[in-house]
């Protein structure tokens, strides 16, 4: 499944990505695209599922490895040490 499929796919996806597991972000696919857990719920709803061959589920607290390869939204990256007031030896 490449980001454009997974996009035209969603098109026609029921809109309710029904039960999420507490925690679950999304999932990576084999070929490293990071597909939230609302897209990644709506597509199994829909019978689509060949992207879930190999692929592996990410979870609190990893931190997701970017936005969504379909919507662009889910779950951004905390923004951890880069926000922080710098510390550093003067
Ligand atoms: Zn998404």
């Amino acid at each position: 499944m490449t980001p454009e499929q997974a996009r035209q796919w969603l098109e026609h996806a029921p809109a309710d990505p029904g039960k999420i597991a507490d925690g679950l972000r999304g999932w990576i696919t084999i070929d490293e695209h990071f597909y939230c857990a609302v897209c990644t719920g709506r597509l199994l709803k829909r019978g689509c599922a060949n992207w879930t061959i190999g692929a592996s589920p990410v979870w609190d607290p990893e931190a997701p490895p970017g936005p969504c390869a379909a919507c662009g939204k889910g779950e951004a990256p905390p923004a951890a040490a880069a926000t922080a007031p710098s510390l550093s030896d003067p």
